[in-house]
């Protein structure tokens, strides 16, 4: 397994201790998973970060759970916060609909 370059100094030298890494030209410590967790990464169809704010469209018909109601493709919505989750990611407000989970790789960056 190789270990990520120092972020501080891009030192090759890095070793591990424990959960921390270290780096033994700078000194700089710091812990891989704390990063991971720091950044939530939701990534739409194109692969393009999204973030709270962001408009997107929607790329293909959805089903609402529980309901005969269909979000038609291009419809368009407002992400109003990213989420750390697996699927339905994406806490948005949806023309016509309202508030409602969408799954961040049936959108696109409007
Ligand atoms: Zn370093």
């Amino acid at each position: 397994m190789s270990l990520p370059p120092c972020p501080a100094c891009n030192s090759e030298y890095v070793y591990q201790d424990q959960n921390l890494l270290i780096c033994p030209e700078c000194g700089h410590e710091w812990d891989p998973n704390e990063a991971d967790e720091d950044a939530v990464q939701v990534k739409d169809a194109n692969g393009a970060l999204l973030n709270d704010g962001d408009k997107v469209t929607v790329i293909k018909d959805l089903k609402i759970k529980g309901s005969s109601q269909v979000i038609k493709i291009g419809t368009k919505a407002l992400i109003r916060r990213v989420l750390d989750k697996k699927d339905h990611e994406l806490d948005c407000k949806v023309d016509g609909v309202g508030e409602m989970m969408v799954t961040a790789k049936f959108v696109k960056k409007a």
